[in-house]
């Protein structure tokens, strides 16, 4: 009998062990230590996105407001804006890449979707888009009503723009690029008649080429958020103390209009 009950309380002991065990190897966690390890952070950016991620080829430097967060990160781990190592994203491949660990984060131009929501994890809200249209000057296309069948409407594979535009104009041809340099490149072309993404980053392509104007206002909400590997609740904080840190301390508001032009709302 005595046995019989030791045995249970090991037993019991062992499961208590066990359930530890699982808990705490579903949590995700580490991605602080592993850059602090390495003495960098990588960040996964758009190397295609004036404003926001864009690699200058004639110097090699990549340049943008995404840019910018990703240096005073590397400035709040490591008290030093240069720790930090830039790696190519797109739209299709930034989510892939976060989770083969090649990337600590996500800072490019993502939207916070309740479908990544299920694949990544997500900071507070770090600048608000919305999706628009790009044409050429005096083109006869001025909104979503236009987008009938036979247009063609250019955008870029991953990106929500593809997928919303898809909803908002069934008729239209859409035609899906791997970025938004090759989709930009195909409008000046004449391989589509409009170019669809978020504002910010057609205000961009407009700069570039000023024959370019946007149209239709906004028809989606497109609020960017960083992404980081689901679970590590961690790094996510750290991610949202520095917003907080670079709002309060008129960092972001600086950024933001040299960037944008304009200060936030
Ligand atoms: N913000 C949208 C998205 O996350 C469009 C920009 C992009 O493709 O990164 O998909």
């Amino acid at each position: 009998m005595k046995k019989r009950s030791r045995l249970s309380a090991l037993l019991v002991l062992l499961t208590v062990c066990l359930v530890f065990v699982g808990c705490g190897s579903k949590k995700e966690s580490g991605t602080i230590d592993a850059i602090k390890a390495r003495g960098k952070v990588i960040a996964g950016v758009k190397y295609d996105t004036k404003l926001f991620g864009l690699k200058d080829p004639a110097s090699g430097k990549v340049e943008g407001f995404d840019i910018d967060i990703a240096k005073a990160l590397a400035k709040k781990i490591f008290g030093d804006e240069t720790k930090v190592e830039l790696k190519e994203v797109t739209s299709k491949t930034r989510i892939p890449l976060l989770q083969n660990g090649d990337i600590d984060l996500i800072i490019a131009t993502m939207t916070i979707t309740e479908e990544r929501k299920e694949q990544v994890d997500f900071s507070d809200v770090y600048f608000k888009a919305g999706q628009s249209l790009l044409v050429k000057k005096g083109s006869e296309i001025q909104g979503l009503q236009d987008l009938k069948k036979g247009v063609k409407v250019l955008t870029v594979k991953g990106s929500t723009s593809a997928k919303n535009i898809r909803e908002k104009a069934p008729d239209a041809n859409v035609l899906e690029f791997e970025n938004y340099q090759d989709a930009f490149t195909a409008l000046k072309a004449g391989q589509g008649e409009v170019l669809t993404t978020d504002n910010a980053i057609l205000l961009g392509m407009q700069q570039q080429d000023p024959n370019y104007v946007l149209v239709g206002g906004n028809f989606t909400d497109e609020p960017y958020g960083i992404a980081v590997k689901k679970g590590d609740v961690d790094f996510v904080a750290q991610v949202n103390d520095l917003l907080k840190e670079m709002k309060s301390s008129g960092e972001y508001d600086k950024l933001y209009e040299q960037w944008m032009g304009v200060k936030p709302e």
